[in-house]
């Protein structure tokens, strides 16, 4: 079953909507013999300064060896579940669209669909959220874990590199978007379309060669 990309700018509310997602998949495949996973950075232990350039020497940037790494890792962790049996939750920046187009086609190797669930947050509204973390950092409040803050570089650098995923390319669709504002009931209609078009009647047939 698919493959659910999620993506969004850093603390963007990627991991809230995708659990919620998650919640929301485990009450529907109840009847159902497909399998539930959630995999995520915060799942394989992939820390945030992987996506630290500033960390690099000027040189080395091109190859970033601790992003490539975890991109090895995430792809081996997504490989090892995908089948047309399971339902993978992707809970990661994704935010290379080289990269969603590579799951893209692993998911097809496997015959299953792909799909991409986007959450729409302003860079404001984001940066509010990485700056209250890194707030609290300061402080030496605890973290929860899932909520280590980025640099501010990092940060800034990420939603500078960020690819906006375009429905018109066979990588990035279908592609369902919530945004910051929706509520349970609106976010509830996007996921119940999600599940409408990976899942229900009018699922598309995935052929080897399309
Ligand atoms: P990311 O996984 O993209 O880094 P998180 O899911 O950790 O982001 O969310 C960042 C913070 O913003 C969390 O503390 C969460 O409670 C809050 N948040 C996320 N989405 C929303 C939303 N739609 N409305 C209000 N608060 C939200
Ligand atoms: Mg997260």
């Amino acid at each position: 079953m698919p493959l659910i990309i999620v993506t969004g700018l850093p603390t963007s509310g990627k991991t809230t909507r995708a659990k919620q997602l998650h919640d929301y998949l485990a009450e529907r495949v109840t009847d159902s013999n497909y399998r539930l996973h959630y995999i995520s950075d915060d799942t394989l232990s992939i820390s945030r300064t992987v996506y630290d350039l500033s960390a690099l020497p000027a040189h080395t940037r091109s190859a970033n060896a601790s992003e490539k790494d975890a991109r090895a890792a995430i792809y081996g962790a997504v490989k090892r579940v995908l089948t047309n049996k399971d339902i993978v939750v992707l809970d990661s920046p994704n935010y290379i669209k080289g990269w969603r187009y590579q799951l893209h086609c692993e998911a097809k190797a496997v015959r299953t669909p792909s799909c991409i669930l986007q959450i729409g947050c302003s860079k404001d509204q984001a940066k509010q959220v990485n700056d209250k973390r890194l707030e609290r950092r300061a402080k030496g409040e605890a973290q929860l874990e899932g909520e280590e803050p980025y640099e501010e570089g990092n940060w800034e650098n990420l939603v500078f590199r960020y690819e906006e995923p375009n429905p018109m390319t066979r990588w990035d669709s279908p592609l369902f978007a919530v945004v910051w504002d929706d509520d349970e009931e609106q976010t509830r209609k996007i996921f119940d379309d999600l599940w409408e078009t990976i899942a229900g009647s009018g699922r598309k047939v995935i052929r080897p060669n399309q």
